[in-house]
């Protein structure tokens, strides 16, 4: 068995075979890579994800991260993982060579990070946040901006976070309250308290760069007047170097369910007067700022759900083959047998198996589109991949931490009693999961973001894009007799999820609050659908190469192992969505009649 974290084998299937890495090489950004680069890069990532983070994930559980006369320490093992993290490049591989990142292929960095999230959610969340502070910075800061703060960020000296939730305004961004008050030198006074903000503060880094949201006194109410912020704890000096401490004072950190090696911090700015923030990426731009980035954040977040459900699943699976109950099938005395013999447990190893397995091809195909959006030399190109990124994102988001959630506490179950007791890993996996269904936008505002933006966007072409990425698979299954009545069920149900987006969109102009009552459900379809487009088209690739003939015996079994994981989810999983799909066309309004009052107490 290879390691515990992400199945290599199923994971090099997808980038080569079927995501075929190897085309972007093609591109001068990534003309530097070849598969031998990508081999190694995922080497050295299972090394350090396998010999560095994952021995140290359930100490940071146990251990937490400790507050104290103001100041925030992490479990001190973490100190030597994150330096090694650092040394190796991994804090931006994927950033230009300019501010030292490598231009990294998104997919190889994906995962790359999928092996270090799977290994230990709590570390990464850090060097997450301090990325996408450096990208905000990266895209839309001045050149002397970058020169200040980038080289630091991105060889992981110093830390970022994002400072947007306060307690009255979480999902509701626009109801922030912090103000920012100009200075005569072009700098700003900012003053409020933000809640929830990983890496808000810690001794993992010299200094911490704070992007924040906030207010100027007298700008618009709502989203449209918020802008963004640099506010470093401590000032940088014109020579690069630390100056006094800014008026950013940790109030405290929180006591989580999961991730209790992560700094979840309360802060305080400018109780003293004292803290300066300089503006980036424009007045009253602060959302388009922010989420220019938080979008493939978002997708991250995905990432992170599904890469502790693999690591859940992987542990399952060497559980369900030690743990000996009960004799064989059908028998009434014998030796007793392994729990992976009962159908019932084989039957929630493969739907472990397959959200895992589909999800994280599907963010390694975000992945591609995300470069393809950037890099295509065809402008129609670049618009077809960037209308599959706004179309992926809500699916990948809620996806992966939804399914995540779900293939975590199957795994529990998986193991009985022991899965519930702390000494038994999967019990923290499933802790440490959970949140991923709720920062970085709720997967309520993600379904509200599928139903309300993305299926109506450009008169719905997005959606036509997605759609016809989904055909194309199903066609190349429906050539190969084997799958042929597979390709013909996911058709049935692609083309009843069309016929239902186009009844929402119109039901939209009608009756939004029914309509919008739906749209959990409508994301939920959208995600076995896209997982059932995964499965069925590495199923068609796997078809053709044992069709092609030479498999080895063990790629055989792999490449069967494919075909039979797609059957399963389309004949079992996916019919669930025509129930789904059948509820949303009747529209019932038993959920508008159902006012607050009768929700009796
Ligand atoms: C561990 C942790 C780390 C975090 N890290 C950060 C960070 O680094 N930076 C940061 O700024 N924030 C961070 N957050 C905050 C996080 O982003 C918010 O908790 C999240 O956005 C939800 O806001 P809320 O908790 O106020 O819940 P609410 O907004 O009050 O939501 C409560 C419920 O109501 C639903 N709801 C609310 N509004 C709507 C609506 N319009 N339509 C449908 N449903 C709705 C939600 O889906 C949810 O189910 C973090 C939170 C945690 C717990």
């Amino acid at each position: 068995m290879g390691n515990k974290l992400v199945d290599l084998r199923d994971a090099r299937f997808a980038i080569n075979d079927q995501l075929k890495i190897s085309e972007l090489f093609a591109y001068e950004k990534f003309s530097d890579y070849s598969d031998n680069e990508i081999e190694m890069a995922i080497v050295t990532a299972e090394k350090l994800a396998v010999n560095e983070y994952y021995p140290i994930n359930e100490v940071g559980d146990k251990t937490g991260v400790r507050f104290e006369d103001g100041k925030v320490t992490v479990p001190p093992e973490f100190h030597a993982a994150y330096k090694k993290f650092c040394e190796g490049g991994w804090t931006a591989p994927a950033e230009d060579y300019d501010f030292g990142g490598q231009q990294m292929p998104t997919m190889l960095n994906y995962l790359a990070q999928m092996l270090f999230f799977a290994a230990n959610q709590s570390l990464m969340v850090y060097t997450c946040l301090t990325h996408s502070a450096g990208k905000v910075i990266d895209i839309f800061g001045t050149d002397e901006q970058k020169s200040k703060y980038l080289e630091k960020i991105w060889d992981g000296s110093w830390g970022g976070c994002m400072d947007l939730t306060e307690p009255e305004a979480g999902s509701d961004v626009g109801a922030i309250r912090t103000k920012a008050i100009p200075n005569e030198d072009g700098t700003y006074k900012i003053k409020g308290n933000k809640i929830f903000i990983s890496q808000g503060d810690s001794d993992l880094t010299e200094n911490i760069v704070h992007l924040l949201l906030a207010r100027i006194e007298g700008d618009p109410e709502g989203t449209k007047g918020l802008s963004c912020f640099i506010v470093p704890k401590f000032r940088v000096n014109d020579d690069g170097s630390l100056g006094e401490h800014n008026d950013v004072v940790c109030t405290g950190v929180e006591h989580k369910m999961g991730m209790k090696g992560s700094a979840t911090a309360s802060l305080a700015y400018g109780d003293n007067d004292n803290c300066i923030g300089e503006m980036i990426g424009g007045r009253c731009k602060g959302i388009v700022t922010m989420f220019n980035m938080m979008n493939e954040q978002r997708i991250v977040v995905g990432m992170e759900g599904i890469s502790m459900a693999s690591s859940a699943y992987l542990h399952a699976l060497d559980f369900a083959r030690e743990r000996k109950q009960g004799v064989a099938f059908g028998q009434k005395t014998g030796p007793q047998v392994s729990i992976i013999e009962h159908p019932d447990v084989r039957r929630n190893l493969l739907l472990m198996k397959s959200y895992t397995e589909g999800i994280r091809a599907l963010l390694l195909y975000a992945a591609k589109c995300l470069d393809l959006k950037e890099i295509s030399a065809d402008e129609a190109e670049r618009s077809k991949y960037g209308d599959l990124v706004e179309m992926l994102t809500p699916i990948c988001k809620a996806g992966g931490s939804d399914r995540g959630f779900e293939v975590c506490a199957t795994a529990i179950q998986v193991f009985g009693g022991y899965g519930y007791c702390q000494e038994y890993y999967v019990e923290q996996l499933a802790r440490d999961c959970k949140i991923t269904s709720i920062y970085e936008g709720t997967n309520g505002i993600q379904a509200n973001d599928l139903l309300g933006r993305k299926i109506v966007m450009r008169d719905a072409s997005a959606f036509a894009v997605l759609i016809d990425e989904i055909r194309s698979a199903i066609s190349l299954a429906a050539g190969i007799e084997d799958l042929a009545s597979y390709a013909a069920d996911m058709k049935r149900h692609v083309d009843q999820f069309v016929a239902v987006s186009a009844s929402l969109r119109a039901r939209l102009k009608e009756n939004a609050y029914l309509t919008y009552a739906w749209a959990t459900p409508y994301l939920a379809v959208a995600e076995d659908i896209a997982v059932a487009w995964m499965l069925l088209w590495q199923a068609a690739i796997a078809s053709e190469k044992l069709r092609a003939g030479g498999a080895s015996e063990a790629d055989a079994v792999f490449l069967t192992s494919k075909i039979n994981t797609a059957k399963f989810f389309v004949s079992s999983i996916l019919p669930q969505v025509t129930g789904r799909l059948d509820a949303i066309e009747r529209n019932d309004d038993a959920i508008l009649k159902m006012e607050e009052k009768f929700f009796i107490d």
